[in-house]
């Protein structure tokens, strides 16, 4: 009989978006259930990981975060090299986030060449849906999710790392379109 652990696959997943969309607190709240109002509070990890299973297959996510350096080629090599998913971020309630979007997806292209740029596994997450109820909302839901059918049936979720609203979905998504990269 085999034995599970050498089944294990270890998936690296990268979080891109401006400075202050929620990437950290997605990350906390999923592998560490904790949400914290502070501006980042996490300082130094590279990457968090957590363990999970689906359906038989036993995985490891290796979430990297970008520790502040949200600026345009400031990510080092290291931050890109092998990654098996990449995760966008924006917040709902901040246009220029989503306006953003391009230039992240395009920066990655670059930084990470993968093979095959139109079968790389993409996400993207809506996040902060909590405040002011949506009322201070400036994307529409109806808009992003546009964004993610002109860049070739990208998931989408509306998450709030505050109130822990899709975060599991998300993270679960995401690991599942890790899996299917074969790169
Ligand atoms: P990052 O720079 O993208 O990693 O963003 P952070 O995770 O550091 O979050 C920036 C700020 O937004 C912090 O003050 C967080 O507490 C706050 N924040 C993150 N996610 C949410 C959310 O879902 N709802 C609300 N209301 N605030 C959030």
């Amino acid at each position: 009989m085999e034995v599970s652990a050498t089944k294990r696959r270890l998936l690296k997943v990268i979080f891109l978006g401006d400075s202050g969309v929620g990437k950290t607190s997605l990350m906390n709240r999923y592998v560490y259930k904790k949400f914290n109002l502070q501006y980042k509070a996490t300082i130094g990890a590279d990457f968090m990981t957590k363990e999970l299973k689906i359906d038989d297959q036993l995985v490891t996510l290796q979430v990297w975060d970008t520790a502040g350096q949200e600026r345009f080629q400031s990510l080092g090599a290291a931050f890109y090299r092998g990654a098996d998913c990449c995760v966008f971020v924006y917040d709902v309630n901040v246009a220029k986030s989503f306006e953003s979007l391009s230039s992240w997806h395009e920066e990655f292209l670059k930084q990470a060449a993968p093979a095959d740029p139109k079968a790389f596994p993409f996400l993207l997450l809506g996040n902060k849906i909590d405040v002011d109820n949506g009322r201070s909302r400036a994307v529409s839901e109806k808009r992003a999710r546009q964004w993610c059918d002109s860049r070739g049936n990208m998931p989408y979720f509306e998450t709030s790392a505050k109130e822990d609203y899709n975060v599991n979905e998300a993270f679960l998504c995401i690991a599942k379109t890790a899996l299917t990269n074969e790169e």
